[in-house]
């Protein structure tokens, strides 16, 4: 049956107006939204629901992340179970343990190697502050003093519980995120750019803070010169 003019809502002016009844049966299944609003929930839920971790440690809370990895935990539930031997094929790198000044180079070039998009998560007191060693001359106090870390998940060592918590908050993050925003789709955004390996030498230097280190380092001989 064809629809008469006002049943299609044309008002013989030529604009259309969406006066268009809908059925009782069919009320309740009918949804309005937009490509954006369609697309950002098929596209987030594809990529949290398969989360694909490097596999590395660096010290006791890479026991409790195994632990988590085990049967009992179960991680393969929340699709986060292939642990990748290697950086290109990760998504998420988790700091689990203490970070030596010596193993940052090593730890920013696996993430420099990960291709976007990529997560960090800081696991325990350790990645997250520097934990019981703080103090330490050889700790660096915080993964992210050079890596930005998406989630942290406090405790010495998390319990495995812990860790899928943290790893569950990670889903959430990626669930707020849109195709339409995100800075892997965008040039030259800065969040996408590729860490500079800090050097080891005496001391760990971040080349990013390479120009404040020399101003200082003026200052301090230009002190030096006044004084004598
Ligand atoms: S936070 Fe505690 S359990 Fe984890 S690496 Fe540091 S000392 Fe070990």
């Amino acid at each position: 049956m064809t629809a008469s003019p006002t049943e299609t809502g044309a008002t013989g002016t030529g604009t259309a107006s969406p006066n268009i009844t809908v059925p009782d049966e069919l009320s309740n299944n009918v949804a309005i939204t937009t490509i954006a609003k369609l697309l950002d929930p098929i596209y987030n839920w594809t990529r949290r629901s398969s989360l694909w971790p490097l596999g590395f440690g660096l010290a006791c809370c890479a026991i409790e992340m195994i632990c988590a990895a085990s049967s009992r935990f179960d991680l393969a539930r929340f699709g986060m179970e292939v642990f990748r031997a290697t950086p290109r094929q990760a998504d998420v790198m988790i700091v689990s343990g203490t970070v030596t000044k010596k193993m940052v180079p090593t730890i920013v070039r696996l993430y420099n190697q990960m291709p976007e998009p990529r997560y960090v998560i800081s696991m325990g007191a350790c990645a997250s502050g520097g934990g019981p060693f703080k103090e330490g001359y050889n700790v660096v106090d915080g993964i992210d003093k050079f890596l930005p870390v998406d989630v942290y998940i406090p405790g010495c060592p998390p319990t495995p519980q812990a860790f899928l918590n943290g790893m569950i908050a990670m889903q959430e993050k990626i669930d707020q995120q849109s195709i339409a925003t995100a800075p892997w789709y965008k040039k030259n955004d800065p969040t996408t750019e590729v860490v500079p390996i800090p050097v080891l030498g005496p001391d760990l230097v971040d080349m990013r803070q390479v120009d404040i280190i020399k101003a200082e380092a003026a200052k301090a001989e230009a002190e030096v010169e006044t004084a004598v």
